[in-house]
């Protein structure tokens, strides 16, 4: 017999990510206690002038099919955002709003990747980029940094994953899942490699508003010049507005990209919902005190949750500026027993955790990083601290 099913498709795996908060709510719904840092999403409510105007659209009957690619007055604030904030001139033509930044990211490499063509991903990554990667055809390359250099990509290193067939860059600042975060500098010198070697850099700033401790974010394009023309940026509404159901994104791409995305969202899944794109206007058009609200309790958090990672012996992370995870260097309790039961890997360590403790992680191998744990901070602070006492009880 045939097989059933596509390579590409056979070779997929799911999202580590939400196949741990699946079996925490699943273990939740069995009667017991859980506690999930596990799913990277705030636990705050959208705000409700953000609701109100959603209520609005649907009152005003914008209920109806959208141009496949975004309403122009939604292009239109994400492009008076931009030009307000990073000083980019973007035009409606270089916006594509999609379901989500998951979606905007499927979308950029099925219109770049060729068959074969590889893309950079410094690894600890994302747990959706390399799959994606190869969804499309092309091939991930994992680049390795380190905790020491708080897990950033070196020029060096960077030059030397460069092969004839790489088409790419993808750089994801401030990180999902370390919190790390890149100065113009460093942007600048990796960019000066993109530019030598004639690369895309896809830039993925999801997390550009939840950046701590009065550190500067820097977009990418904004360093050099040239970088408009071969850079994509992704970004939404899900972390900055805690919008994370309402799945909107969008990317930023040179006009002609952006002309091959709005033909494959024809195809494939039309506008994104009419409802969620007028929300997503409102949270750039109104006030951004909810969003400075959020960040202020998400610092708070960091920097407990980086008091307690320090107080326990054998534990470490690197240096969180931005997002809301903690990436959690496990080594020295691997390789030993708890309660009589050996575990040597960080996928067995979350598991155990999970079981004896009712704590959801996510295993670092998922983010190309064995030896680790991440640990999500948005939760709240009652939840943390329980949280934290369990996985001390856990290793002792
Ligand atoms: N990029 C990064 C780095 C993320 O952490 C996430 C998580 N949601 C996404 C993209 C996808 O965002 P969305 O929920 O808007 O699809
Ligand atoms: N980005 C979040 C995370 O890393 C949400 C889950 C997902 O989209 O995979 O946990």
């Amino acid at each position: 017999m045939q097989s059933t099913l596509s390579r590409r498709i056979a070779a997929l795996e799911p999202s580590a990510t939400l196949t741990m908060a699946a079996k925490a709510k699943e273990l939740k719904a069995s009667g017991r206690k859980v506690i999930s840092l596990s799913l990277g999403e705030p636990d705050f409510n959208t705000p409700q002038h953000i609701c109100d105007a959603a209520v609005k659209a649907m009152q005003e009957g914008k209920t109806r099919y959208t141009v496949a690619s975004g309403i122009p007055e939604l292009k239109q604030a994400v492009c008076k955002f931009y030009q307000a904030r990073h000083g980019l001139e973007y035009k409606p033509e270089n916006i594509t709003v999609s379901n989500g930044a998951k979606h905007c990211l499927h979308n950029v490499f099925t219109v770049l990747i060729d068959e074969g063509e590889e893309v950079i991903i410094p690894a600890p990554y994302w747990v959706s980029y390399a799959e994606l990667v190869k969804l499309a055809g092309g091939v991930p390359v994992i680049v390795e940094t380190r905790q020491e250099d708080d897990f950033k990509l070196t020029p060096e290193a960077f030059r030397a994953a460069c092969t004839p067939k790489t088409k790419a860059l993808l750089l994801c600042s401030p990180s999902n899942p370390t919190g790390s975060m890149y100065s113009g500098e460093e942007l600048g010198a990796l960019a000066d490699v993109a530019i030598e070697k004639d690369l895309w850099v896809i830039a993925d700033e999801i997390y550009e508003n939840l950046v701590y401790s009065g550190h500067k974010f820097v977009s990418f394009p904004t360093v050099r010049p040239e970088l408009m023309d071969r850079t994509i940026i992704i970004n939404g509404v899900s972390k900055t507005y805690a919008m994370t159901g309402w799945r909107i994104g969008w990317t930023f791409a040179p006009a002609a990209v952006a002309k091959k995305m709005a033909s494959l969202q024809s195809q494939e899944t039309s506008n994104p919902c009419s409802i969620s794109q007028y929300a997503a206007m409102a949270a750039l058009e109104s006030s951004q005190e909810c969003v400075e609200q959020m960040r202020a309790e998400f610092e708070k958090r960091r920097d407990y949750v980086a008091s307690r990672i320090a107080a326990i012996d054998g534990l470490s992370c690197g240096n969180m500026y931005g997002a809301f995870y903690a990436f959690v260097n496990i080594q020295p309790h691997l390789g030993r027993e708890y309660g009589g039961k050996m575990i040597e890997t960080d996928t067995d360590w979350c598991l155990e955790l999970l079981e004896k403790k009712g704590v959801a992680t996510v295993m670092g191998s998922a983010f190309g990083a064995p030896g680790y744990a991440r640990l999500s901070f948005a939760n709240s602070m009652e939840e943390l601290k329980d949280a934290f006492d369990l996985i001390e009880e856990f290793l002792k």
